[in-house]
């Protein structure tokens, strides 16, 4: 028998470095003084964030029925 050594698995990760898009941001809403995360890519705070999928109550009924 031949014993198989463990080895732990080395991830190999490539340190991705946050990105950093400006210190003290704020919502560019009128009027809105929302601070943005420095990392948070987005011009709105999560109040003023354009939605990109509405919400839909109940089913969602498949179209061209
Ligand atoms: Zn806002």
């Amino acid at each position: 028998m031949s014993d198989t050594a463990m080895k732990g698995r080395s991830i190999k990760g490539v340190a991705r470095p946050s990105k950093d898009f400006g210190d003290g941001r704020t919502c560019i809403q009128d009027g809105c003084i929302t601070k943005l995360s420095r990392y948070n890519k987005r011009d709105h705070c999560y109040l003023h964030a354009p939605v990109k999928y509405p919400r839909v109550r109940g089913r969602i009924l498949p179209e061209g029925t």
